[in-house]
Parts: structure tokens; C-alpha cells; sequence
């Protein structure tokens, strides 16, 4: 076995230990993830660097086409799904289809630029080190959004560096075999919230153009909402998280149709580690939705 073989069958082994799962079936099926990787583009730097937009990672020799599953698979965009409410924060969201951007790069450096200095709600004076506006691969296509910046995203400047950025890098690139700067990752709100409390609705809805905005330059083919907060700011919906979780939800933003995945926020995995399994299934429908190999 080489090493390097090696090292991703012992990643895997220990994603699986953490997740609770004392024994696994080896089969052909449990192996397809160890096979040879295809070959990757070098992970796009942060969006800090402004660098151009590397192709999608995998690339299209990667990942093969999706195929539409049987209806009832949570793959298929549900028909139980919730339309997006005009009561979401994203309601402001102009009808008319806007042109996808020439230059993502470009158009997130725009983003960050009019946001600038930003004052437009409270989150700027109640203890803010800086702005945290995101960052990842502006060619992606799996954007992970979370709810705000906490302490050690406060003080670095980037989204889910702490204990809980270090579960979600697990998840992304233990679980379901990327490289976490492969995918864009940002949050609702930039800017951190005292105490890291659950950021407050007339925070998200003055922070959340941004986000929307984002979204429309990077225009990925998957969004995974990490907690309540980002689910319900990307789809109004009542009921618990975890009646939205498991399945697919048609999103539209200014005409442009994209998907919805709905999961648990990593702080409220470590907080209840035996809800890991639960996201777990929801990273594999993500995976087949984007034609990953499955454990
Ligand atoms: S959270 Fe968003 S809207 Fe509020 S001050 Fe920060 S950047 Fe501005």
C-alpha cells in the first residue's frame, strides 16, 4: 500500500472513529474512495489573495455528469421543499435574471469593496476586530455557508478557523475527499457577534446582500447551510433544522437556480457529537449530488 494510500485510508478510518462507527463492512464499494485521486488543479488560494479563479476542483474528468435519482432519493430536489419564502432575507432579490459575472474574481473584490469600512448595522461597534468576509476558491462549486464569525475568525480575518473550522475541515476534506480551499466558505453576517450569539434578524438582513451577491459571482452548483441561522436566511421555512435537513432544496436567486443542502453548523456537532452521523448523510447526498466518490 502506498503512502499515500496509506495516509487517506487512515483520515477516512478516523473521520468514521469520530462519527461514532466502531465497525465497517469492507467492501469494493468502501474502497472506491481509495482509489488512485484524479488528478487535481493545485487548491485556489484564499480570496484574500485575490487570485484568479481556478477551474472547479474536481475538475470535469473528476466528476462525472449528474444523473438525475428516482424522486423519492434525497439527491432529487424534494417536492416537499419549501419554495423560498419572500419572508427570507433574501427577499429583496431583484426578479429580473442577473448576467452571471465575466470575472468572479473581479466581482468579489467589488463585493468586499463596497462593503468597505462597514456600519450598516450594530454587529460594527459591539466588539468587531474586523471584517470576516470569506474566503476559498471563487470558482467553486460547493459554497458552505455559516451563520458569523466567532473569536478566532474575529481575530484572523477568515470564516471557521477555530475548533469549529477545524470540524468543518475535517468534514470537507476527511469526509467527503476535497480540499477544503477547493470550496468557498463564508457566513451570514461578517462581522462577529458579542458572545458569538446567534446573530439577530435585522443584522442578517443588512448583511445578507453581501452574501446573496456573493453567491451570484461564485454561482456554485452546491450551497450547504450550516445551522439554523444560514438555513433560514437562505430559505425561509418553519419547522425544525431537521426537518429541512436531508434533502435537496431548489434555491433561486435573481434567476439563478441552484441547490440547497441543509446540515448541522460544526459548533453544534461538537457541542452533541452524536448528531456527527446525521451530517454525515447529509455530506454524502452532497457527495453524490456532485459526483464525489462515496464511502
Ligand atoms: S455584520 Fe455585515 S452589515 Fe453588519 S456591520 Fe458587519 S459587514 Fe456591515
Amino acid at each position: 500500500m502506498d503512502s499515500g494510500l496509506r495516509q487517506r485510508l487512515a483520515a477516512y478510518l478516523e473521520f468514521q472513529r469520530e462519527l461514532g462507527v466502531e465497525r465497517l463492512r469492507i467492501t469494493p464499494a468502501a474502497l472506491a474512495p481509495f482509489a488512485p485521486p484524479p488528478v487535481r488543479d493545485a487548491p485556489a488560494p484564499a480570496f484574500a489573495a485575490a487570485a484568479p479563479p481556478r477551474p472547479q476542483t474536481p475538475g470535469p474528468s473528476a466528476m462525472p455528469p449528474f444523473h438525475p435519482a428516482p424522486a423519492s432519493d434525497p439527491v432529487s430536489p424534494s417536492p416537499r421543499a419549501p419554495a423560498p419564502s419572500p419572508s427570507g432575507s433574501f427577499a429583496s432579490a431583484a426578479a429580473a435574471p442577473v448576467a452571471p459575472p465575466a470575472d468572479p474574481v473581479a466581482e468579489l473584490v467589488r463585493i468586499r469593496a463596497d462593503l468597505g469600512d462597514c456600519t450598516r448595522c450594530k454587529l460594527h461597534r459591539l466588539g468587531r476586530r474586523q471584517i470576516v468576509f470569506g474566503a476559498g476558491n471563487p470558482g467553486a462549486e460547493l459554497v458552505f455557508v455559516g451563520e458569523g464569525p466567532g473569536a478566532d475568525e474575529d481575530v484572523q480575518g477568515l470564516p471557521f478557523v477555530g475548533r469549529a473550522g477545524q470540524l468543518l475541515t475535517d468534514m470537507i476534506q476527511k469526509g467527503m475527499g476535497l480540499d477544503r480551499a477547493a470550496v468557498y466558505i463564508c457566513n451570514v453576517v461578517k462581522c462577529r457577534p458579542p458572545q458569538n450569539r446567534t446573530p439577530e434578524s435585522d443584522e442578517c438582513a443588512a448583511c445578507s446582500p453581501f452574501l446573496r451577491r456573493q453567491l451570484l459571482a461564485i454561482r456554485p452548483k452546491l450551497i450547504i447551510a450550516l445551522g439554523a441561522c444560514a438555513a433560514q436566511n437562505l430559505l425561509a421555512y418553519k419547522g425544525s433544522l431537521a426537518s429541512v435537513r436531508g434533502r435537496l432544496h431548489p434555491l433561486a436567486l435573481d434567476g439563478w437556480n441552484t441547490q440547497l443542502l441543509i446540515t448541522y453548523h460544526p459548533a453544534y456537532l461538537l457541542r452533541d457529537p452524536s448528531q456527527k452521523r446525521e451530517a454525515w448523510k447529509d455530506l454524502q447526498i452532497a457527495m453524490r449530488f456532485l459526483g464525489l466518490p462515496r464511502a
